[in-house]
């Protein structure tokens, strides 16, 4: 199944949800980043739940995640857009924990401390920016707190990655639930007990089951239309332009610096690890 997201908004206005399956994105990044079992989960969590709450955004709108902690991951970023392409990295990809429990230690590789940072480029004045401490670490809660508390709209979150022995992806995906102003508690509550009664998103997953299956599940008895479906693609915004854009800005003597110093300078995009090389002559050049 190609990776996509569904948006859909009851009856009534007063819940939305989207749903999203992103194996294939959350596989590219894992392959990209180079990530350990539970550095892959974590990851692909957060790059879920920014494609989730970036199905919000209009037009040119991003959207930027980050998850600061006190785990041996230290930071992980994931970005997306109203157009449903996502990037993310994270610091250090090696969580290097052993299991807890038998599982993926995915608390720990974050950290039980930490911050959640939100900034929605809007495109118009100074982007909006949101912050809270981590609540669980295991990310579904941390954004579904942020949603709550910063955000103040009531939100339910469940984001899945599955992994096969060799560490590949091979389901990934998650739901986002909201209750709007105005809505009547039963219907929360309704929605609510079905979120508890449904297998992890994973598993839903992992039998194929589609974001409009999933969402048919938990809106079960509640009307609802499908407001729109985005295709999902792992894609990073860097560029060579970007990059020289970047060398000039360090300014002449810093550009001169490296000219003295290196045959050639090379930069690695900390998303996608496409690395853009430059030559002396070229550097001259920027630095005139
Ligand atoms: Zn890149």
């Amino acid at each position: 199944m190609q990776d996509h997201l569904v948006r859909i908004l009851s009856q009534d206005g007063t819940l939305r949800a989207s749903a999203a399956v992103t194996t294939e994105m959350v596989e590219q990044m894992r392959l990209r980043q180079g990530t350990d079992p539970a550095a892959t989960v974590a990851l692909g969590r957060l790059a879920t739940g920014a494609a989730l709450l970036g199905s919000q955004l209009k037009d040119d709108q991003r959207l930027l995640l980050t998850i600061e902690g006190i785990g041996p991951l230290q930071k992980l970023h994931a970005e997306a857009d109203a157009g449903g392409h996502v990037r993310a990295s994270v610091k250090n990809p090696v969580s290097g924990l052993p299991l807890r429990e038998g599982r993926l230690d995915i608390a720990g590789a974050v950290g039980r401390a930490g911050f959640l940072h939100v900034v929605k480029d809007l495109g118009f004045g100074e982007p909006y920016r949101g912050s809270v401490l981590l609540h669980t670490s295991e990310i579904a809660e941390d954004l579904a707190w942020y949603l709550s508390t910063s955000e103040q709209v009531p939100s339910s979150v469940a984001l899945g990655v599955y992994l096969e022995p060799a560490g590949e992806v091979s389901a990934a995906g998650g739901f986002l639930i909201q209750a709007m102003p105005g809505g009547h508690d039963s219907l929360v509550a309704l929605v609510e007990e079905r979120i508890r009664e449904l297998p992890p998103i994973s598993a839903l997953l992992r039998e194929g089951q589609s974001p409009v299956q999933i969402l048919e599940q938990l809106f079960e008895g509640i009307p609802f239309n499908e407001k729109a479906r985005t295709d999902l693609i792992f894609r990073c915004t860097c560029s060579r332009t970007q990059v020289v854009q970047m060398l000039r800005a360090l300014g002449k003597e810093e550009i001169q610096d490296l000219v003295q110093k290196e045959e050639q300078t090379s930069v690695t995009c900390e998303f996608c690890k496409e690395t853009y090389t430059f030559s002396r002559a070229e550097l001259e050049e920027m630095s005139r």
